[in-house]
Formats: structure tokens, sequence, C-alpha cells
């Protein structure tokens, strides 16, 4: 793995996509989240006015832009309100896409997730936080690893449990991953792997960062790349990776 720095422009020559995941990437990672009966409350982060004003210049510069993310759509407009003229959001682990107010959807998870669903909600254990509004993986809160969480989905065959440190993504294997929602967006704009450049930080970002022609990551220790920047320091990874990009624009 190089550094960003050895990133250079002619590596960027076929690259027509650019693809970013949101926590840890655009938005440090962390998501507040409290469940009290029937009452949900969760905070919704902003991106800021700097990686706005990069992700509009990347996009006036000829590239596509789309993020990637587990949130869903409704936490993802809000999150990007100023800059949904000029990108596609792919949600919920690869889910679905929306571009221009159009959605797109990839995977129907609902015959293998509504079964699980309330055996998952009646577990009782004073590590879960809350259940993530999602509409086709199911995001359990957790202030740490629960066991009765893995064991009813260890049982599933054809489901995935994915545990970042602050939360289970639970989906179907193989079929909600971010690279089956990367694969269509691709085929959406007529693209291949080789037109595609992403960034990521966590486990669930393994497939995306397989599926592109170069790939970077902001968690060495998670997920491997052709590039790694740092997750933490003044910059987001984002920042560091736009600015990058940008500055072979500069003269
Ligand atoms: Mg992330």
């Amino acid at each position: 793995m190089q550094p960003i720095k050895d990133l250079k422009k002619e590596y960027l020559e076929k690259i027509k996509m650019l693809v970013f995941d949101v926590d840890g990437i655009l938005v440090p990672r962390g998501t507040k989240i409290k469940q009290i009966g029937n009452i949900t409350t969760l905070e919704t982060k902003l991106i800021e006015k700097k990686q706005i004003e990069q992700i509009k210049e990347l996009n006036q510069k000829g590239f596509l832009m789309n993020i990637s993310s587990g949130r869903g759509l409704y936490m993802l407009q809000e999150m990007f309100r100023e800059v949904l003229p000029f990108v596609s959001l792919t949600y919920e682990n690869g889910s679905a896409t929306w571009y221009k107010g159009e959605i797109y959807q990839h995977v129907n998870s609902f015959k293998h997730l509504k079964d699980v669903f309330p055996r998952l909600k009646r577990v009782m254990n004073n590590n879960i936080k809350g259940f993530e509004p999602k509409e086709f993986i199911i995001t359990i809160h957790c202030s740490k690893r629960v066991k009765e969480i893995e064991e009813i989905i260890r049982a599933e065959k054809n489901l995935y449990t994915v545990w970042n440190g602050e939360a289970y993504d639970i989906g179907i294997k193989k079929d909600q991953t971010k690279a089956v929602g990367l694969k269509s967006v691709m085929k959406m704009f007529g693209l291949e792997k080789k037109n595609v450049m992403a960034i990521g930080d966590n486990y669930n970002d393994y497939e995306l960062l397989r599926e592109a022609g170069i790939a970077i990551t902001a968690d060495k220790s998670r997920v491997k790349a052709n590039f790694y920047v740092p997750l933490t320091g003044a910059f987001l990874p984002a920042d560091k990776l736009m600015r990058r990009i940008l500055s072979f624009y500069k003269p």
C-alpha cells in the first residue's frame, strides 16, 4: 500500500467516478442514537462547507460523485442536501441508489429479513442502544458486542452480520453489499471497474474497494487498498483525497 501523496495525475486518466464512504471518510466516525420505547433520537451529522465545495469542484472537473453508505436515504439526503444535484447516493450497503430524485432498488431483502427482525427486537440486553431506522438492512447500535444477536444471525445461513465497533449491520450474504450497489451504479452510468476510484474505512467497505479500479483505505487495520490515508488528524480522509486530486488541476 502506498501513501496518498504517491497518487499521480496519470493514474486518474481512466477514472470517471469517485465513490465515497461516509462515516470515517466525510464525517468523523460515531453515530449518536438513543431509543426509549417508541422514541428514537438520532443525531444528524452535517458535511462541512469545505467538503461541499470540494465535491462541487470535482463534479465540475467532470467526475461523477457517488456516496456509498450503510446509512438510510433519509439521513444521507439531509447530510448532503447542498450537493444533491451533483451526487448519487447508494445507501444501506448497496441496497438502492438515489439519483436526481429517482430511486433504483438493487436488492429486495424483505423475505430474508422479515422473520429475523422481530426476533432481534426481542433480545433484551443493556448493551443495545437502538435500531437505526433502515428500509433494507438491519442496523443495531450497541455499546459492545451482544452474543444473542450474533447467535441469531449465525443460525441464518444466508445472512451476514458485520460488527464495526459501534453497530451490527445485518443483511443478505453477497447480495447486499456495497459492491453490489457499486456494480449497479456502474451499469447505470456505463462504467467499468477501471473507471472507478473508491475510498472507505471499514469492514463493510471490503467488497466495495475490491470492485474499484483504484482503492483507498482510511483504516489499514480494517480494509486493504492500493493507497492509504490516515483516519485521524486535522483533516478528514475525504478531504485529503479530494485535495490531492484537485491539486492536479492547479497550475
Ligand atoms: Mg465508514
